[in-house]
């Protein structure tokens, strides 16, 4: 209505300002990385040697992890690059110094169980030696007792064996002890161990300029955290299906055979279309 009113001229100003904007927000795009034109160039930059990785080994790793996205998609979306400003970097914190000391601690209690196993066993043997022989001394004394007494040699006997029996039942009650002992530090280990549940993606951290790993178990684990941060690298958010790469939790992911869900590629469409909007508008008409 405002526009017929006022007539030709405002129509044509306000077509030439939106132009304007949506050109000025397009170059605007161009400045900030778009995932679907401009590949990620990055390299390798900090490298914790505590990690125990060579730098062939994270190397192929990371690979690995572009390959999550750029297979299936068909898009180079990384590349690695020696001279990038972009880098990848194994930062070596409390993280992994605690993931390392559970590592020990579960080797501890392997051990642990080892030996309760041991102290269980000769125990058990023992004990069996130890009723079978006051079984038989018991019936030694029953017969003795029904003829009214036993001849001085026999109750000397029978007496030097009592007292051999009950050496055994103090040796019995070592081990026992041992054994009890043994299996509260065992079971102290385990719940210790239990503590800590559930793996947030906090083991990674994509900043804008760089991506940060402080924690991984094997290069299997290594492979998915990566390909999560590469996924946020591409502008892309947390999913709601746990097995997505995307997912906020390391959980349900084949870490096996990582691959991307529907969603972790319907979410890479999205920031691409996202990104190539004002291209698209401008330029095609559609979308
Ligand atoms: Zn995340």
């Amino acid at each position: 209505m405002n526009i017929e009113q006022r007539g030709y001229v405002s129509i044509i100003n306000i077509v030439l300002v939106s132009i304007t904007i949506a050109l000025i927000a397009w170059f605007g795009f161009t400045i900030t990385r778009t995932p679907c034109n401009q590949q990620l160039h990055y390299r390798i930059g900090e490298l914790d040697n505590r990690f125990e990785l060579s730098q062939d080994q994270f190397t192929s790793v990371l690979l690995d992890a572009e390959n999550i996205w750029e297979q299936p998609t068909g898009l180079d979306l990384f590349v690695y690059d020696p001279e990038a400003e972009f880098t990848v970097n194994l930062v070596f914190d409390e993280r992994q110094a605690n993931f390392l000391e559970k590592q020990a601690l579960e080797r501890d209690i392997d051990t642990g169980a080892e030996d309760f196993k041991k102290v269980e066993e000769e125990f058990l043997s023992k004990k069996s030696v130890y009723d079978t022989d006051v079984a038989n001394l018991t019936q030694e004394i029953n017969y003795w007792n029904s003829q009214g007494g036993a001849p001085a040699e026999e109750f000397e006997r029978l007496e030097s064996e009592r007292m051999r029996i009950n050496g055994l039942a103090s040796e019995l009650n070592i081990l026992a002890k041992r054994y009890n002992a043994l299996a509260d530090e065992l079971n102290i280990r385990i719940e210790e161990f239990n503590l800590d549940v559930g793996r947030i993606f906090d083991q990674g951290e994509y900043t804008g300029e760089e991506i940060n790993i402080y924690q991984f178990e094997t290069t299997k684990d290594l492979r998915v955290v990566l390909a999560h941060e590469f996924g946020h690298a591409l502008t892309i958010d947390h999913l709601n299906n746990p097995q997505s790469i995307m997912y906020h939790l390391m959980q349900e992911q084949d870490l096996d055979s990582p691959h991307l869900t529907q969603e972790d590629v319907d979410a890479l469409h999205q920031v691409c279309a996202n990104k190539n909007n004002f291209f698209t508008q401008l330029f095609d008409g559609s979308n």
